[in-house]
């Protein structure tokens, strides 16, 4: 699907090619991957991203960059540099962000259920959804930044309430809505 002016938030041409040729065409894959990161520096391999926390268990991992306000920051850039803001309203960039919710549906579309760490998935499908899942954070910052709402600080007070919602001794293992755990 595409986005404002027939481009991704991250400035791919909406006329790319579906996965399965996109994914035939390495040199595409490579321009496209830089333009998601901007100039960030080079990602890190998902490997070398699992780390032990002394749990006994293998993690996932982030880079520690960019930030939130980073990547607000690079978008903001992108969009003054395209005079894009006059398109980029609150609900333009919901229906954006939900289009991109979509294009990230579609690589899970028919596959089942699928493990953690995608393990028969190809790296050039890896990378896909890598790409459609920034657009999908690209726009969700920047509806929080046309809103006015500081998206790190209103994480936090989330991640507050939703321990509260969820007291680990009440719910733990259990998939229940928090109002059966009400008394
Ligand atoms: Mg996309």
């Amino acid at each position: 699907m595409m986005a404002t002016n027939g481009k991704d938030a991250c400035g791919i041409n909406g006329d790319v090619p579906s996965v399965s040729s996109h994914c035939n065409n390495d040199s595409l894959v490579n321009k496209s991957h830089s333009a998601v990161v901007n100039g960030a520096g080079t990602e890190a391999s998902s490997h070398s991203r699992l780390q032990n926390g002394g749990t006994g268990a293998e993690r996932f991992t982030f880079s520690p960059e960019p930030t939130i306000e980073d990547i607000r920051r690079m978008q903001a850039e992108f969009t003054d540099e395209r005079d894009w803001n006059q398109f980029h309203q609150p609900r333009n960039l919901l229906l954006a962000m939900v289009g991109e919710v979509g294009e990230v549906s579609e690589l899970f579309q028919w596959r089942g259920e699928v493990a953690e760490g995608l393990p028969n998935w190809t790296e050039c499908e890896r990378e896909q959804l890598a790409q459609e899942l920034s657009d999908v954070m690209i726009y969700l910052v920047e509806l929080a930044e046309k809103c006015h709402v500081d998206l790190p600080q209103a994480v936090l007070r989330k991640m507050a309430l939703n321990r509260l919602k969820y007291p680990a001794s009440k719910v733990h293992g259990s998939a229940k809505k928090y109002t059966e755990y009400k008394d």
